[in-house]
C-alpha cells in the first residue's frame, strides 16, 4: 500500500531527526500534506499508528496539516489557489500557469523532549489539550 510505505519512510525520517537532535522522546510530529501530493489522508492516518507500533516512536501524536494547491501565473506573476478542475490563474484567468504548491508531503515540525537541556521556550505539554473555559 502506497500510504504504508510513506508512513515507514516518514518514521525513518523522524527517527533520523530524533537521533540528530539527541531527543529522548518525540511527542508529536506535524506533517504537511499538499492537496496534490496524492496521499490519501484517511489511509495515511489509518496506517501510521500501525507502522509506528514497535518502533521507538510508539505513542507519537500525528498532526496533519493540509495545504492547498497553488499555481504561479506566467502572465501576471501572481500565486493563487486554482479551482481544481480548471487550473487557471485566479487573478487574471490565464491558463499559462505552473504548479507552485500543494505537492508536498513533508515534516513541518516535531515536538521533542530533550535529554539534557530543559526546554525553556517551547514548553512540552503533557497529554492534556488546551481546555476552553466554559
Ligand atoms: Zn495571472
Amino acid at each position: 500500500m502506497h500510504e504504508l510505505s510513506l508512513a515507514q519512510a516518514l518514521i525513518g525520517e523522524i527517527e533520523r531527526i530524533k537521533a540528530k537532535e539527541k531527543a529522548a522522546e518525540v511527542l508529536s510530529v506535524t506533517v504537511r500534506l499538499g492537496a496534490l501530493s496524492g496521499v490519501d489522508r484517511a489511509s495515511f492516518e489509518f496506517v501510521f499508528p500501525l507502522a509506528v507500533e514497535g518502533t521507538s516512536l510508539e505513542g507519537l501524536n500525528l498532526v496533519i496539516r493540509e495545504t492547498p494547491a497553488l499555481i504561479g501565473c506566467e502572465d501576471c506573476g501572481k500565486e493563487t489557489q486554482p479551482e481544481l478542475a480548471f487550473f487557471r490563474c485566479a487573478a487574471c484567468g490565464s491558463a499559462r500557469v505552473k504548479i507552485t504548491g500543494g505537492r508536498e508531503f513533508l515534516i513541518e515540525s516535531m515536538e521533542v523532549q530533550g535529554d539534557d537541556e530543559e526546554p525553556d521556550g517551547d514548553r512540552v505539554r503533557p497529554e492534556t489539550e488546551e481546555r476552553q473555559d466554559v
